[in-house]
């Protein structure tokens, strides 16, 4: 499969692996946004949130906990930030979770349009009605 992720798993592409089990991989981000930007990946290869399997997920969650406090102990961030891209913004195909250091008084910011921003309680009536 012509999946990069994938061939950082086979070890075809090199990596700054940090973290490593039977199920994941972290490594840093070759972009980082900030110092220490780390990517979770499963091994297996899934392509977003939508066909994740459920043990992976929960196994994700407890790596992204145990990174979040190397990160913190070694790198002296003052916050951590989780992202997730799936479908439209997902630039790899192949799952996985930012965990972006934060530093105090280091600039971070997501923008959005805020003039197409709709009344919440019709965001609401469209999800649950
Ligand atoms: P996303 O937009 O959520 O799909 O993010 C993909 C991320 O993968 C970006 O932050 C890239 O900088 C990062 N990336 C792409 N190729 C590599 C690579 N070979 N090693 C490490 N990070 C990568
Ligand atoms: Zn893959």
């Amino acid at each position: 499969m012509d999946c990069i992720f994938c061939k950082i798993i086979q070890g075809e592409i090199p990596s700054y692996t940090i973290y490593e089990d039977d199920s994941v991989k972290a490594f840093l981000d070759i972009q980082p946004l900030t110092n220490g930007h780390t990517l979770i990946i499963p091994k297996q290869h899934f392509e977003n949130l939508y066909d994740m399997d459920m043990e992976i997920l929960k196994h994700i969650e407890l790596a992204s906990q145990k990174i979040g406090k190397l990160l913190k102990e070694k790198l002296n961030c003052q916050g951590i930030t989780r992202l997730q891209n799936n479908e439209y913004g997902q630039e790899v195909k192949h799952y996985h979770m930012h965990l972006i250091p934060r530093y105090e008084n280091e600039l971070f910011e997501l923008k959005t349009d805020k003039n197409k921003i709709t009344e919440t309680q019709e965001i609401f009536d469209k999800i649950v009605k």
